[in-house]
């Protein structure tokens, strides 16, 4: 190689290469034609907002053509960011979990695209088995590249030594919801950052919520509510199952129940999973000879319940039962 050439490219990964291509799949139009009656075409103008960092997740967008850019946030380097071209679309696991847009979504040229709102879009995956298995392998993928880049819309300042920071690394992993976590012991620029954020040592764990929203030593509650982890609930309305704690036992109620078209709510103190949540291996569960963690069976639990429309609020207690 002659001095200042460039260095060779790598070729890419064939195993990362189709795990991009589940991540980010296009729609054929044939399966665009199945989703256009679940959802409104409407055009949309270059540079126009569809969706905003921090904004509920209500919908996602099908592009039929043109081009959607999500726009990088300034703390998210080094990654290279998607965009959505003809027969691609917009979301990811929080469409089905409730929670807020982590970027914006922006036209980057004039497009059309079929927008669609969530309880459509849950009525579709669950009678069209190709289209749920699309959306649901991409959502889910989508998620853990947000998880492996550490990118979310948390902040977390706070010890290794510390209970309440566990308590909060704890709750954010068993959730799935992506964050960073900078350890005040160690991290080089932790007094740099209790400053900017105002916060002193005695403040920890310190979340910082879309960059903007800062607690101090919060609970769990708390933070769910910050990140608007759950959905909203019609307290007046009168659903045919309410389900009292998200282990093994009522995430599978919520499955069976809301697959048979039950109206499903359920209640989690903490995170799904219960105890199984915890086990980093579990052997004996029907149907995975080759064992699973319990995170892992948690989170498709979760979303197979929240696929069949079982709504599920976390960080919440029962107190009694009338
Ligand atoms: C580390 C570990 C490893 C394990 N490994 C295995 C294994 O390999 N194989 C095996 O068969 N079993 C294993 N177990 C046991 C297995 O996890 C339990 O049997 C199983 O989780 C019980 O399920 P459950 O849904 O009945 O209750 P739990 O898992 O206890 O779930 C109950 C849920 O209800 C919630 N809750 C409680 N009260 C309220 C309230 N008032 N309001 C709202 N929510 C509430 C809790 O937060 C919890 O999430 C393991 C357990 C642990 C702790």
């Amino acid at each position: 190689m002659t001095a200042g050439a460039a260095p060779p490219v790598a070729p890419p990964n064939p195993a990362e290469a189709a795990r991009q291509a589940q991540a980010f799949p296009r729609l054929t139009p044939a399966q665009i034609a199945r989703i256009e009656p679940h959802g409104r075409r409407r055009h949309v103008a270059v540079g126009e907002v569809v969706g905003d960092a921090g904004e509920p997740v209500t919908r996602i967008f099908v592009v039929v053509s043109g081009r959607l850019d999500l726009v990088r946030p300034p703390r998210w380097v080094g990654e290279e960011v998607p965009t959505f071209q003809a027969g691609m679309f917009t979301g990811e696991r929080s469409i089905l979990a409730g929670g807020r847009f982590l970027a914006r979504i922006q036209a980057g040229t004039p497009c059309d695209v079929i927008e669609v709102a969530r309880d459509a879009l849950l009525a579709l995956i669950q009678t069209d088995a190709e289209l749920s298995d699309i959306f649901l392998r991409a959502f889910i993928l989508r998620r853990l590249q947000l998880i492996d880049q550490g990118f979310g819309d948390v902040l977390l300042l706070g010890s290794n030594h510390c209970q309440g920071s566990l308590h909060i690394r704890e709750f954010l992993t068993r959730n799935g919801h992506p964050y960073k976590f900078v350890d005040l012991d160690s991290d080089a620029d932790s007094q740099a950052m209790l400053d900017q954020f105002h916060v002193g040592a005695g403040d920890v764990p310190v979340v910082i919520c879309r960059g903007s929203v800062v607690l101090r030593n919060p609970t769990i509650q708390e933070v769910a509510d910050c990140l608007g982890l759950n959905p909203t609930i019609d307290r007046t309305a009168v659903n045919d199952l309410v389900i009292i704690g998200a282990g093994p036992a009522g995430l599978g109620a919520a499955v069976y129940a809301a697959s048979e078209g039950l109206s499903v709510v359920m209640i989690e103190s903490n995170a799904p999973g219960g105890q199984a949540g915890t086990s980093s291996r579990i052997e004996n569960y029907l149907g995975f000879p080759l064992g699973i963690s319990g995170q892992e069976l948690a989170a498709r639990a979760y979303d197979q319940a929240q696929k069949f429309g079982a709504k599920i609020l976390i960080a919440k207690t029962a107190i009694r039962l009338d």
